[in-house]
This record gives structure tokens, C-alpha cells and sequence, in this order.
């Protein structure tokens, strides 16, 4: 498969990237030459980031930098843990549920809040067997890691299997490949995918417009031509797009291509990431001059995932007052 070979040219190296980006060694004393969340870098977005520039809104989500040592944060920010069915299938929300499909991504970024799950191999079959047991589930969730990691083989005795469950009523990926290896949404996964029943939809993981390009975007249409709503979600982040103009562009350059901006996502808390912590203050802010340059559809929720409550929450001036937080 050609986005397996294009996967396996990804930047795992630090001095490697470091010199594919010409940074002068003297520059090289803030960095983590080793971490259990090793470095991971496809070479379509390496290429993307301005040489000789350790601000490059690209660069900062990838590289493991000294920073990353710093204690504060929590392991597991959004308690994944407290709402498995199994280590692979987690229930947070009515009528909902989520499959953690693989440890696998086409990328590492550096604010993960999955980074320290304890990620187990699944045949799926249990998972499988609480899905088909629970009537109360209209949807499923993919997500991981990332579910476009495994081989179509897995992934698609995965999908037949939840196609065939009669009170599901969708399946919905989140995923990071498309922007890293839109290879991925090859002639033989669109032909697959169209012949599944149910209602898919796509959510997109991207942080800046300067991520995107032409074939992101053909690879996008070509969902959105089987009738697949594709749908972006975007993490605040400091140094990455916590301006005004940054939010725009993206917003923009999504709209414009047919992918509707879902969720502006307050960073979560997790330990070694914390450096990339937007105040929420700030991201108020910022929300509310977004809706001033963009049309609705183009503004995407601004919202919290706070353990325990019944979905994501939304972050406005009016329910930060009215709570008190
Ligand atoms: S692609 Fe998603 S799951 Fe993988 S490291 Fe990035 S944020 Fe985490």
C-alpha cells in the first residue's frame, strides 16, 4: 500500500528532522532527544514548516522540547479511564460510544491527551458484543490513536461488523491521517466505505490553516462525494493559533472547501504539555471576535471536556458568569 511506504519515510529521528530544517546546532539545547512518546512526523507536513524557524506553528506541535519535563498536568486530563467497558471501548455520553481502535497515528503531536493511555490490542470482539447488546447506542466513535492507522483488512471487518448492528445508526472517525498522509483515502477505501449502510461522518484533527494543501482537500472532497460529511476539530494552542487572524485563516480555508469547523477544543490538561495551555480568558476572546469575521457555519463550538459532564461543554462568557468559573 502506498501510504504504508509513505508512513514508514516519517521524521522519527530528532537530528534528522533538525537537520532536514537546517536548525544550527547551538540551537539544539531545548529539545528531549528521548521520550516515551518518541517523535513521529510525517514528511508532508515536515515539509510544510519554514526552515531555520523553531516558531514554525507546524514545528511546535511535533517537536519534543526540555518543557515537556515539567511535572504539572495529569496523566489522564479527560479520565478516560473511569468510563471504559473495556480498555478498547469507552462510554461517555448517552446514546454514544467509542472505540479506541489502536495505539497507532499517522503523527505524534506533542499536546496529545491520549499520549499516556495504556493501550491494549483488540480483536474488537468484546467490544463488538457490548455494542450489539446495548440498544441505547445510535453511534459509534473511532478514534485511537488513530482508526485510519490500521490496515483496511482490520478496519474494514471492523466497519462490517458495526454495519451489520440494526439499532446503530452511525459511525463517525476522528482522525489525523488526511492531513499528514492523505494517501490514505485511496480508490479502494472510498469503493469499501461506499458500500457500508450506515451514515458516516468524518472529523478532521487540524490546528492551522498552513497544515492544509490541495490533495488534504481532494482527499476531503472525495468523502464528501459519498455523501460523508467531513467535519474539523481544532485544539487551542499557545504559539500554534492562539491569534485572531491564525483561527480566521483556517476557519476560512475549511469553509471554503466544504469542511464545516465543528470544535475549537480547550487544551486539556496533560502532564508534559502544559506549555501549550491557552487561559480560557483568552480563548473567550478570541471566540467572540471569531464571530464577527466569519458567517455561522464557519464558527466552530468552543467547548471544555470536563469529566462527568453529559457532553462537551460549551465555553461562552454567559456559562463561565452564570457557573461561577
Ligand atoms: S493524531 Fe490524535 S491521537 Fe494521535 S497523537 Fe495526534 S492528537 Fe493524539
Amino acid at each position: 500500500m502506498l501510504w504504508r511506504q509513505i508512513q514508514k519515510n516519517n521524521f522519527t529521528d530528532l537530528n534528522t528532522l533538525l537537520d532536514f530544517l537546517e536548525i544550527e546546532p547551538i540551537h539544539r539545547v531545548n529539545f528531549l532527544e528521548k521520550s516515551p512518546f518518541v517523535l513521529n512526523l510525517p514528511q508532508r507536513l515536515a515539509q510544510k514548516i519554514t526552515k531555520q524557524s523553531l516558531n514554525d506553528p507546524i514545528l511546535l506541535q511535533f517537536l519534543p522540547l526540555l518543557l515537556e519535563q515539567n511535572p504539572d498536568g495529569e496523566l489522564d486530563p479527560v479520565k478516560d479511564k473511569d468510563f471504559q467497558k473495556t480498555t478498547s471501548l469507552l462510554q461517555k455520553y448517552s446514546s454514544r460510544a467509542l472505540i479506541i481502535t489502536t495505539s497507532a497515528c499517522a503523527m505524534h503531536c506533542r499536546y496529545c491527551f491520549r499520549k499516556n493511555y495504556d493501550y491494549l490490542p483488540s480483536n474488537f470482539q468484546n467490544e463488538l458484543e457490548l455494542i450489539k447488546n446495548d440498544s441505547s447506542l445510535e453511534e459509534i466513535l473511532l478514534s485511537g490513536g488513530d482508526p485510519l492507522s490500521l490496515s483496511d483488512e482490520k478496519l474494514f471487518n471492523l466497519l462490517e461488523a458495526l454495519d451489520k448492528i440494526p439499532h446503530l445508526k452511525r459511525i463517525r472517525f476522528h482522525t489525523r491521517f488526511i492531513v499528514g498522509i492523505p494517501e490514505r483515502i485511496h480508490e479502494g477505501f472510498i469503493k469499501k466505505i461506499q458500500s457500508l449502510k450506515k451514515q458516516l461522518f468524518f472529523v478532521i484533527h487540524v490546528n492551522h490553516a498552513k497544515e492544509l494543501d490541495e490533495d488534504i482537500f481532494i482527499a476531503s472532497k472525495k468523502l464528501l462525494s459519498c455523501g460523508i460529511p467531513v467535519l474539523s476539530q481544532t485544539v487551542l494552542l499557545k504559539g500554534v493559533n492562539d491569534d485572531i487572524e491564525t483561527l480566521v485563516d483556517l476557519f476560512k480555508a475549511l469553509s471554503n472547501r466544504g469542511i464545516i469547523p465543528y470544535y475549537l477544543h480547550q487544551f486539556d490538561p496533560v502532564q508534559g504539555s502544559m506549555h501549550f495551555e491557552v487561559p480560557i480568558e483568552t480563548g473567550l476572546n478570541l471566540y467572540a471576535q471569531l464571530k464577527n469575521h466569519l458567517p455561522g457555519y464557519a464558527v466552530p463550538r468552543y467547548v471544555q471536556e470536563i469529566p462527568g459532564h453529559l457532553s462537551k461543554t460549551p465555553l461562552t462568557a454567559f456559562e463561565r458568569q452564570s457557573t461561577g468559573c
